[in-house]
């Protein structure tokens, strides 16, 4: 289809500095967990993004310099001239496909424990980190100062020769320049502390090397967190401020909001906020500049670009995780392809993988991070070698929907899709029902969208299909993915056991299908930690229920702080009034209380309901029976939660995995992918 001349607003090209984007759509930095040492998967991962149409892709944050080293995490890196050569492959494939390549240069002060360097990093003052009080900076001189601006200026070189376009000076999140300009950071009383002009001074001298060390070969970035929303930071009058004074030196201002304690504020889940959250800050930078302004806030919606572009408050939309969900959203909008953009749903797993040093991975997108050691390409799909086959699979939950729409596009001769619920959707349905998180519907729905356009899928609902059934059903491959259910008798991680009277207790399945708990209060013993036991406690008390959340682990919902959604989510329940005892076993429920256990403590408390989210289990049953007697079929197999319950982003994953490998030798195993590593032959052990 033509594009919508609505939309053609959206690409236009935009000059900043030395450098032309060809359109609106900009990938600000985000992490990958690639860093420099992984070079294939980092230029792949963000080439596909070029290819699909964004007209810039950055790196993650890129360290200057041993002393600001973030290991475990796995960052990029422009320490000397290796590190520039496996950056260069990003460069080199972002040009292929017509995009500029930015570079986030970092230093993050106190936030870098120099755990691997064994460096003791820089600061304006020597206040330990937000993140870890054992970690103390070093106080700089004025000497340290101008050491600390050449490790700039180093790196600055070193991303222009690697083939950057866009080389930021990042101070957003409350890293180093922004620290020098934060009175909350910076107590200097010399030339850089005090006024806002000298707590400037830092980032400016800074921004002025690092233009005259790249020429106009690139063009100069400047991150900023406009209002921190909290102490970790400035306040829009002094974003504002620095702006002004800045702004000879800059060719593209890249604005958020937040700070390193507060990052639910930037990458908000959808839980929280909904797209465009930050306009009502960043929205302000054009009072300051008139050069291009690139802001953020999950925006998938093109009327709303349309309308943030119009408006004048932006030059250009940035979005990490909409280009993460769908690396083809540009091409999608200029081909009036719109019903086919795969929207982020504001999950923050993306995030999560990031934080915990692990490689990025998408609840929407299975194929994020899988570009280069995987060989995949979210939108090809080649003909499977057995596409003559007939597939079954039993269970439309989140991995069932990938596989089907994977094994349609692959050609295979028919694909049927059955369920025995009267809707499509599996657990990401039931899950939807939760407080904050109906925006997780759009990975059913998108699917569900997408099969209906495939002449060679079909969807059945409400349909139970026995091991007989499919037998009889008449494909050649059959595969199962009926999920999980969680487990009614209290078995955990801690006890390896039941829970003694779990006889009269609830399941969050049944409390979610309408269920109401007896009496007054309830009290809701979560064991998994993350969106199911807050969330029932969230729902239960919004109805009125005095509601009492137990947990063995030490914080209310521990995985959400990996979200971004922990803080959020607890204030939340704070507000409603639940109360909570964490690090506390429910180790046996009676008629109307439950004794809990604490550092071997014992206590009763009263409870006229218990609801249990201890532990899920496979729903394997119909699996084991086929493969045990499989009568015609030529292959069966198990795919997603049916195989052991697990985030939703990993069922996707391996739905999709099973489809692209449909053909291979041996689908049940996964095929061997590209590993990234130093090989070393024998005798041969260099220092490097
Ligand atoms: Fe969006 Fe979730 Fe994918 Fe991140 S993991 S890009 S938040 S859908």
């Amino acid at each position: 289809m033509p594009r919508d001349p609505r939309f053609d607003i959206l690409f236009e090209p935009v000059r900043i500095g030395p450098k032309v984007l060809r359109n609106r759509f900009y990938q600000v930095p985000h992490c990958t967990g690639f860093g420099t040492d992984r070079p294939g998967a980092q230029a792949r991962f963000r080439a596909t993004k070029a290819e699909g149409g964004w007209a810039a892709v950055c790196t993650e944050l890129c360290s200057i310099h041993p002393e600001t080293d973030r290991a475990p995490r796995p960052v990029a890196r422009l320490w000397d001239d290796d590190d520039a050569r496996n950056l260069a492959l990003l460069c080199d494939e972002a040009h292929e496909h017509g995009a500029l390549a930015g570079v986030e240069l970092w230093h993050g002060g106190p936030t870098t424990e120099g755990s691997a360097s064994r460096e003791v990093p820089g600061a304006p003052s020597q206040i330990p980190s937000d993140m870890n009080p054992l970690s103390y900076p070093r106080s700089l001189d004025r000497a340290g100062i101008r050491e600390l601006e050449r490790m700039y200026t180093a790196a600055a070189r070193r991303a222009r020769d690697a083939g950057f376009d866009i080389v930021y000076v990042y101070g957003a999140h409350s890293f180093l320049p922004l620290q020098f300009l934060s009175s909350f950071y910076n107590k200097r009383t010399d030339e850089y502390g005090g006024a806002l002009a000298n707590r400037a001074r830092f980032w400016l001298e800074t921004l002025e090397l690092v233009r005259a060390a790249v020429g106009e070969e690139c063009a100069i970035a400047a991150r900023l967190a406009v209002d921190a929303r909290g102490p970790h930071g400035i306040e829009l009058d002094e974003g504002l401020e620095f702006v002004r004074l800045a702004d000879h030196l800059v060719d593209l201002w890249d604005v958020n909001i937040g700070s390193i304690t507060d990052r639910t504020a930037d990458i908000a889940p959808s839980r929280c906020d909904d797209q465009g959250w930050q306009l009502p800050w960043t929205g302000r930078v054009r009072e300051a500049t008139a050069k291009p302004i690139v802001g953020v806030g999950r925006l998938t919606n093109p009327e709303t670009m349309v309308e943030i572009i119009r408006s004048g408050v932006w030059d250009l939309i940035g979005a990490a995780r909409p280009s993460i969900s769908d690396p083809f959203l540009p091409q999608k909008i200029a081909e009036g392809r719109l019903d086919e953009i795969r929207e982020c749903i504001g999950c923050n797993v993306c995030l999560a993988r990031a934080l915990d040093h692990h490689q990025i991975a998408c609840t929407q997108n299975p194929t994020a991070g899988e570009e280069f050691r995987r060989g995949w390409h979210p939108e090809r799909f080649d003909r499977a070698a057995n596409a003559d086959r007939e597939v079954l699979i039993v269970g439309a939950g989140a991995a069932g929907l990938e596989c089907a729409l994977v094994l349609g596009k692959r050609g295979m001769r028919r694909v049927s899709l059955v369920d025995a619920a009267p809707e499509v959707g599996g657990y990401v349905a039931l899950v939807s029902q939760l407080p904050g998180l109906a925006l997780w519907a759009g990975v059913v729905d998108w699917r569900k969208t997408r099969l209906a356009k495939l002449p060679n899928v079909e969807v059945v609902a409400g349909a139970a299909l026995d091991a007989d059934a499919v037998r009889a059903y008449g494909a050649q491959l059959a595969v199962v993915a009926t999920g999980a259910h969680w487990a009614a008798d209290g078995l955990n991680h801690l006890t390896h056991a039941p829970i003694p009277g779990a006889e009269r207790t609830l399941t969050p399945e049944r409390v979610l299908a309408g269920e109401e708990p007896a009496g007054e209060s309830v009290l809701v013993y979560d064991c998994e930690g993350y969106f199911m036991g807050v969330g029932i406690a969230e729902l239960l008390a919004a109805r009125g229920r005095r509601v009492l959340y137990v947990t063995p682990l030490p914080v209310v919902g521990p995985f959400l702080d990996h979200t971004e959604e922990g803080i959020p989510v607890r204030q939340t329940l704070a507000d409603l009034g639940v109360e909570w005892a964490v690090e506390t076993e429910l180790a046996a429920i009676g008629p109307d209380d439950c004794l809990l256990r604490s550092f071997g403590r014992e206590r009763t408390v009263a409870a006229d309901a218990v609801v249990l989210v201890t532990a899920r289990i496979s729903d394997d049953a119909l699996y084991r029976e086929v493969r045990a007697d499989p009568g015609p079929l030529e292959a069966v197999y198990a795919i997603g939660d049916c195989v052991a319950p697990r985030l939703i982003a990993d069922c996707v994953f391996d739905g999709h995995r099973l489809a692209r490998e449909i053909d291979a030798p041996d689908p049940a195993r996964p095929l061997p992918y590209l590993r990234e590593r130093r090989l070393v032959a024998t005798g041969q052990l260099a220092a490097s």
